[in-house]
C-alpha cells in the first residue's frame, strides 16, 4: 500500500490511539498537528473517529466538503493544515452517526483513497477509540508509520498500552511514544502539580515495552475553553513538544 497515487503525496502518517473514547485523542491529535504545523511542515488530519467526530469543532471548520469527479477536496483551517471528516460531509453535523462497522471502515476507505490531500508532510490519524475491529480496518487500510498511544491516569494503563502495543505490532507499525492527558492539575495559586488521580503508573509499562513517554498534559480549562470554542489552533500551550520533536525527528520526511 503506497502513500501516493494521483491525488496524494503523503510522506508519513501517524495514528492516534486510546484505550476508550474522552480521553483526549482527539485533543491529542490536534495538538500535535498545530505544533508540527508551526514548525513549517504541510499538515493534514483525517478524522477516522467516525461516531464522535470532533476534529472540526475543535478547529471551528464548520464548512461542508466540496466534491468534484476527481474526489473529495479536504476543508483547510486557519492556518493551512487540511482536514476530512464525516462532520465535513453530513448535512446535520449534531446528527449520530450510528453505523455499523462495515460502513465506518469503508468511510475510511474512502478518506485514504478518494480525499484530495495533495502534499502531506505528516498526516494524523484520529484514530476510532479502543481496539475494536473498526481500529484493526483502520490499520489495514491506511498504512501507518506510526503510532502514539493516548492514556490517562485513571485508566486501566497496563491493559491498554499492551493491547494497542500488541495490535501494532501484529500489524507491524511501531509505536512511537505514549502521551499522558490528565496527568495532573496546576493550583493556580502557587503552581503546585496535584496528581488528582493519584501516582501515574505510565511508567512502569513504557519500560517494560521499552516505549516513551514523550507528552503529559495537566487538565488545562484554558484547552478545554479552546477546543470548545473551536480555537484549538489559537493556543500557545506547548505541553506535546517533546512529542513533536521525536517524530520529526524520527519520522524524517526527506
Ligand atoms: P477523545 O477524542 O478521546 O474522545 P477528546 O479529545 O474529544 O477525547 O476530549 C474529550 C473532552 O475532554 C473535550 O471536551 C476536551 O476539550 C476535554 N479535554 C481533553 N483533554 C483535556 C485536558 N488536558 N484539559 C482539559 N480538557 C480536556
Amino acid at each position: 500500500m503506497s502513500h501516493n497515487n494521483e491525488k496524494r503525496a503523503i510522506k508519513k502518517v501517524i495514528g492516534i490511539v486510546s484505550g476508550k473514547g474522552g480521553v483526549g485523542k482527539s485533543l491529542v491529535t490536534s495538538s500535535l498537528a498545530v505544533l508540527t504545523r508551526k514548525k513549517g511542515y504541510k499538515v493534514g488530519i483525517l478524522d477516522a473517529d467516525i461516531t464522535g467526530p470532533s476534529i472540526p469543532k475543535m478547529f471551528g471548520v464548520s464548512n461542508r466538503a466540496l466534491a468534484s469527479e476527481e474526489g473529495i477536496l479536504p476543508e483547510k483551517t486557519q492556518n493551512d493544515i487540511k482536514i476530512m471528516s464525516i462532520n465535513l460531509l453530513l448535512d446535520d453535523e449534531n446528527a449520530p452517526v450510528i453505523w455499523r462497522g462495515p460502513l465506518v471502515s469503508s468511510v475510511v476507505k474512502q478518506f485514504w483513497n478518494d480525499v484530495i490531500w495533495g502534499d502531506i508532510d505528516y498526516l494524523f490519524i484520529d484514530m476510532p477509540p479502543g481496539t475494536s475491529d473498526v481500529v484493526l480496518t483502520v490499520f489495514q487500510t491506511i498504512p501507518l508509520d506510526g503510532i502514539i498511544v493516548v492514556t490517562t491516569p485513571q485508566d486501566l494503563v497496563h491493559m491498554i498500552v499492551r493491547k494497542a502495543y500488541n495490535m501494532a505490532k501484529k500489524m507491524r507499525v511501531p509505536v512511537l511514544g505514549i502521551v499522558e492527558n490528565m496527568s495532573y492539575v496546576k493550583c493556580p495559586h502557587c503552581s503546585e502539580k496535584i496528581e488528582v488521580f493519584g501516582k501515574s503508573h505510565i511508567e512502569d509499562i513504557a519500560k517494560t515495552l521499552d516505549i516513551e513517554v514523550f507528552g503529559r498534559m495537566p487538565i488545562d480549562p484554558v484547552l478545554a475553553e479552546a477546543c470548545d470554542k473551536g480555537e484549538v489552533e489559537k493556543l500557545d500551550r506547548d505541553y506535546l513538544a517533546q512529542a513533536v520533536d521525536y517524530i520529526v525527528r524520527n519520522l524524517k520526511i526527506d
